[in-house]
């Protein structure tokens, strides 16, 4: 059974991912012999997850003691008689500038654009890019190099009348790396003392920012691990790649997270059972509101002054503050409706609607009728109908009845299709395996969201 699961893994996972998996899973225990026993004190670890199996981690490639190996010289570079000399591309640069400053005619601007099978190439140049000549005695040009990035160059080399052309095109190379921590104050100054990016740490917060309240619901203790990409080029790092596996500890509650891509969506979060990370609803219709008044079903009312329910939350906000659809849906209602004033009802499938009430006015295209996406602004805060105030209320229905929009459960967004989920699980398996294998210091009994 085992070969036909990956089989089928093979069939649904990119090759690349394959092939780290292999890698990985064949270093995993030259690292656990190498690794030595983590000191009780230590709170973090990183480790180099290398592809190059013929260069085995240790426990010193740390992200800040990562030495770049020596990059490969091209075999331009590898002839000793030659003498570049090196011009940086300027603002407003024409190649006819390039070539005087570099002690060449306007014959041989002519000679390299006329004379090339890639003359087009030379036209695109932008400022801070480099050209590289190699000028014989007789001030003859032999060769040119254009190096347009760090990812590809054109080098133009001559024979008799005309000028060959050799393009180079590099690759960067994915590594996996292993990083920790247990969160003193916050996440973001754990994560810098993990040697996380400030991208790497804001991509952590929003994989677990559905189920974790990153301002208010951390405690010292709360810890994280994780498996991420770093992109690199002749042995040193260009940039963070994503995170491919996670898991957050907070307040003893813990969280796993896998990454998985399926045609246009690049790198979506699931559970280790394939539920969506993301919630069908986002909890709050505002960024960073205030709530002024809760879910209430015998509350005096403000105006009315009379006991009536308060059937929803109200957040404090300025006049004209964006409101946000809190989940994908169908407008079904956006005018006005007594008491709630300019108020807009979006109806999410056939279980939930959500209503936004005392707008100011309604978002462009935010009409009966309309689909509405997640997120997506359907209006602004005001103060029309009864209201003392510019707030926002908001209502959440759940076949009909009302809840509190704060408390209610909210249902995952869509889980891994049917498809894709055994090789998924598989896959999440060795994820899930891989995060208690590197573990230095935390040993935290897996667990499921649920
Ligand atoms: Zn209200």
């Amino acid at each position: 059974m085992v070969t036909t699961q990956l089989a089928q893994a093979a069939k649904a996972y990119p090759k690349k991912h394959l092939a780290w998996v292999t890698a990985v899973s064949g270093l995993m225990l030259i690292i656990l012999a190498v690794l030595p026993a983590p000191p009780a004190s230590a709170k973090r670890t990183t480790i180099l997850l290398s592809p190059e199996i013929n260069n085995p981690p240790s426990p010193q490639n740390t992200l800040s003691t990562l030495i770049p190996t020596k990059p490969p010289s091209s075999p331009a570079e590898a002839k000793p008689q030659i003498h570049w000399v090196e011009q940086t591309v300027k603002a407003g640069d024409t190649l006819s500038h390039i070539f005087k400053r570099a002690g060449l005619s306007a014959q041989d601007v002519y000679n390299i654009t006329h004379y090339s099978d890639d003359s087009k190439t030379l036209s695109h140049l932008k400022p801070g890019q480099t050209l590289r000549f190699d000028i014989g005695k007789d001030k003859q040009l032999n060769k040119l190099q254009y190096i347009e990035s760090r990812l590809s160059s054109t080098l133009y080399v001559q024979r008799g009348d005309r000028f060959d052309i050799e393009k180079t095109t590099k690759k960067l190379v994915a590594f996996q790396k292993y990083s920790e921590a247990i969160i003193d104050s916050s996440l973001f100054n754990a994560g810098q003392r993990a040697g996380l990016s400030q991208n790497l740490i804001m991509e952590l917060a929003s994989v677990f920012g559905w189920d974790v309240d990153f301002a208010l619901d951390i405690r010292k203790g709360d810890s994280f691990k994780l498996i991420y990409e770093e992109m690199h080029l002749d042995g040193e790092k260009i940039k963070d790649g994503g995170i491919l596996a996670a898991q957050f500890i907070n307040q003893g509650k813990v969280f796993t997270a896998i990454r998985h891509e399926s045609g246009k969506n690049k790198g979506d979060y699931f559970t280790p059972e394939g539920h969506s990370m993301r919630k069908a609803f986002l909890r709050s219709p505002i960024n960073f509101a205030r709530i002024s008044s809760h879910f209430n079903l015998r509350r005096k009312h403000p105006v009315l002054h009379t006991i009536r329910a308060h059937k929803g939350t109200d957040y404090a906000a300025s006049r004209g503050t964006p409101i946000k659809s809190t989940g994908d849906g169908k407008i079904v209602y956006a005018g006005r409706k007594g008491g709630y004033g300019r108020v807009v009802i979006v109806q999410h499938g056939q279980r939930y609607r959500t209503l936004y009430a005392h707008l100011n006015g309604y978002a462009k295209g935010a009409r009966s009728g309309k689909r509405v996406k997640q997120g997506q602004t359907i209006g602004y805060v005001g103060s029309s109908g009864l209201a003392t105030g510019p707030h926002l209320h908001y209502e959440f229905y759940v076949n009909g009845s009302v809840r509190n929009p704060v408390t209610v459960s909210l249902p995952h967004a869509k889980p891994i299709s049917a498809n894709e989920k055994e090789a998924f699980l598989l896959h999440a398996t060795t994820m899930q395996e891989q995060l208690v294998a590197y573990a230095g210091t935390i040993h935290p009994t897996l667990a499921s969201n649920n």
